[in-house]
């Protein structure tokens, strides 16, 4: 069992973020990370609406957030986080290489995509249909790919996939795009890319590999069977939550996000959260950047009025 101040649970841009500003406070921050820092953007093609980077490649960009915020010297663990428990003001951490208390807590796991749930999506995972166009995109130059989904993500990656696919199906159920107007009049401009309106995916199907998409016209009941190579899948995402039981006392959104205040505290004092985890109205970059702030701020507050800072000597290591 270790003891610590700030435990920051991920490190993608609201969780480096909190780390900077926990550390620049003074704090002892130990950031909890499973796999490669920088979070969902190490998967997005480009961002460019970010300030101060007019078009920067996703993985870059969280290059960059690592090595800002180690600057600051925060402490890292890879780890996968198991539970929490919060019980009369403690704070316990279960992870996959020991037990954590910690005086306050800014949990900034993120999010990850969910399945569109049509037949042959799991089947032909990995043969043809995927979730990450910058990992895969390549994989099918001049060949034809479909997108399904209507938000940022689906209508964005489309624009990515054109520089590779001879063709971009983008397949949405709704008759308009949920994502930005920029976004979609860019893809749309791109001859390229072919949108199916008002159709659902109801099956990925092929031999070996994915060979088609048939998708079905909600408006006319109608059918139409594409022919393509790959099936990039964007419709939405779930936050990486499976550690956070109802026993905890954090409320959550009907969608399962975390609800906070403008502090970005939770229902349990002395437990944030920021970024894509959390209920909100934005979910960008820079709006996680500006959580993982104003949480860590929140954070040295609280931590400076329960007046409970550990003696950071008697640290312990972290046992099993
Ligand atoms: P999203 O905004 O939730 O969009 C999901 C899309 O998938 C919607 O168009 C939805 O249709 C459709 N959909 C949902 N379930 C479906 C199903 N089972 N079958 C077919 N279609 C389905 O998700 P997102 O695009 O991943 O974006 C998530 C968040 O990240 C958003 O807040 C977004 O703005 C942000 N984001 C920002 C950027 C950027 O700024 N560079 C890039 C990517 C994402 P309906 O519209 O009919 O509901």
């Amino acid at each position: 069992m270790t003891k610590r101040q700030l435990t920051i649970i991920g490190a993608g841009p609201a969780g480096l973020t909190a780390a900077i500003f926990g550390r620049r406070a003074g704090l002892d921050v130990l950031v909890l990370e499973k796999g490669m820092a920088g979070g969902q953007i190490n998967i997005t093609a480009g961002i460019e609406n970010y300030p101060g980077f007019k078009l920067a490649g996703g993985m870059e960009l969280g290059k960059i957030f690592r090595e800002h915020a180690e600057k600051f010297g925060p402490e890292f663990m890879e780890c996968s986080v198991e539970s929490v428990s919060f019980r009369d003001g403690n704070k316990t951490v279960v992870t996959n290489k020991g037990t954590i208390e910690t005086c306050a807590l800014i949990i900034a796991s993120g999010a990850s995509f969910v399945k569109s749930g049509c037949k042959g999506e799991d089947e032909f995972a990995g043969r043809g249909v995927s979730y990450c166009a910058v990992c895969d995109g390549a994989f099918f130059t001049d060949a034809p790919v479909a997108v399904i989904g209507g938000g940022d993500s689906a209508v964005e990656e489309a624009d990515y996939l054109a520089r590779f696919a001879s063709k971009v199906y983008v397949i949405h159920r709704g008759d308009e795009f949920r994502a930005r107007k920029s976004v979609v009049d860019r893809a749309l401009a791109n001859p390229k890319i072919e949108t199916v309106m008002n159709s659902v995916v109801e099956e990925i199907a092929g031999g070996d590999l994915v060979e088609r998409v048939i998708a079905r016209n909600g408006k006319s009941g109608k059918t139409r069977e594409i022919p393509v190579d790959g099936v990039f899948v964007y419709v939405g995402s779930a936050p990486n939550l499976g550690f956070l039981t109802n026993e905890s006392g954090v409320k959550r959104a009907g969608n399962g996000r975390i609800i906070t205040d403008g502090k970005m505290e939770t229902s349990v004092k002395g437990v944030f959260a920021a970024g894509d985890v959390r209920e909100k109205y934005l979910r960008q970059v820079v709006t996680a950047a500006g959580d993982g702030a104003t949480a860590a701020a929140a954070a040295g507050e609280y931590l400076s009025k329960i007046g409970t800072l550990p003696d950071l000597k008697q640290r312990q290591h972290i046992t099993a």
